[in-house]
């Protein structure tokens, strides 16, 4: 993966380790065990049409570009990502793209990745007004770390396409978010006028060794983004690409850290933690380490409540 990292990101890194971490390549990346590879979720087998990933019956994914505002060196796409020529959509393929969705009636939400869709804006507006007048479509995903990376690709054009969308049918955002360091004045700005579009905003991060790997960085993260409005969604246990290892953060201490902000943290401040298990077999939620859980008791408790009544 190429090495790209924004002024904005630039001048952060300065200041904190955990951006510079994200975004500098280091040595490790070419170190790799036998048991990591390019493609660990088997994207590349659920690929219908250029750009189009269907792996769950009722959603599909577009990478609209393989392009980014900076390339996180965790990327779980690095295999790709980065690779601007071989990325970028035509009109062609996304017709193609619409064609393969009438194709299947199931499908009622489009994700729309990448890359970083933001990169690309007129692509995205055209990508957005066709599925506006899909009627089979009914939600609408954008997943982006543009937000943190380069806030000035938010435009008032993008913003009023958002707007726009919503009228019509619900916007969901998700933005990427490893590290409180991130969450600067123009982004805390950027994210008010995304909220202004009517559009729902979620997170999305991954336990990264020596980035966000403690109860206190996760605590602080998770609360300031429930404060700006933006629903902390998932947090996902990095997933084994080659390339990627030594960010790798052991499970136990991920589930001991996700106990702890569980008893600490607000509920609608308190993420999914996932693994995207292998070979697409889709995500499973990672359990947290609380007492056992006596499933017996409240079977017999309810039976006597039922009794109780006349
Ligand atoms: S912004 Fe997303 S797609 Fe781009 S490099 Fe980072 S993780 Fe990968």
């Amino acid at each position: 993966m190429l090495t790209k990292i924004s002024k904005h990101l630039q001048n952060l890194a300065k200041k904190s380790k955990a951006i510079k971490k994200q975004f500098y390549p280091s040595e490790k990346e070419k170190k790799s065990s036998l048991r990591a590879s390019l493609d660990p979720l088997s994207e590349e087998k659920y690929k219908k049409t250029k750009g189009l990933i269907h792996k769950y019956p009722k959603r599909v994914l577009v990478e609209l570009t393989l392009n980014c505002a900076a390339f996180c060196r965790f990327c779980t796409r690095r295999r790709d990502v980065s690779n601007i020529k071989k990325g970028i959509l035509s009109p062609q393929n996304i017709k193609d793209i619409m064609d393969y969705i009438y194709s299947q009636s199931k499908i009622n939400e489009v994700i729309i990745s990448g890359g970083d869709p933001l990169t690309t804006p007129k692509l995205l507006i055209f990508f957005l007004q066709k599925l506006l007048e899909s009627r089979q479509i009914k939600i609408i995903r954008i997943h982006t770390r543009v937000p943190v990376s380069n806030p000035s690709f938010v435009t008032k054009e993008l913003l009023d396409i958002f707007s726009r969308v919503n009228t019509v049918k619900p916007l969901y955002i998700g933005i990427h978010f490893e590290h409180p360091d991130e969450i600067t004045p123009v982004t805390i700005k950027t994210i008010s006028s995304l909220r202004k579009t009517g559009a729902i905003l979620f997170s999305q991060s991954v336990f990264l060794k020596g980035i966000n790997d403690s109860y206190e960085t996760l605590e602080k993260l998770f609360t300031k983004l429930s404060e700006l409005g933006i629903r902390p969604y998932y947090i996902f246990h990095c997933d084994l690409v080659k390339g990627i290892e030594h960010f790798i953060v052991p499970i136990e201490k991920e589930i001991k850290i996700m106990t702890k902000l569980r008893k600490n943290l607000s509920g609608i401040a308190f993420p999914f933690h996932a693994i995207d298990a292998p070979k697409g077999f889709g995500k499973i939620i990672v359990p947290l380490k609380f007492w056992e859980f006596k499933k017996d008791y409240f079977r017999d408790f309810n039976m006597k409540k039922i009794l109780m009544y006349p």
